[in-house]
């Protein structure tokens, strides 16, 4: 299931603007998906707005979008 609100998000930083809006970046997304990061860490998401715990990359996934691991997108290095 998706909804309109993550089509409507091009991209990570979206994402991060549109869960911050809403002041839910410190929510829990529904799956604790495990991230591999580009530079090779592999960290659980614990929040839908977190930063790689190594390079600092923010992922972002909406709410109703973070059963879904292809929904989560890179916002760019340290953007939460
Ligand atoms: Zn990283």
């Amino acid at each position: 299931m998706s909804c309109s609100c993550t089509s409507k998000l091009k991209n990570g930083k979206d994402v991060v603007d549109h869960v911050k809006s809403k002041g839910k970046e410190n929510f829990a997304p529904t799956v604790a998906h495990e991230i591999s990061c580009e530079c090779g860490e592999t960290f659980i998401l614990k929040t839908i707005v977190m930063n790689c715990p190594n390079c600092e990359m923010t992922y972002a996934v909406t709410p109703c979008g973070s059963a879904d691991k292809n929904n989560i997108k890179q916002a760019g290095l340290k953007y939460a």
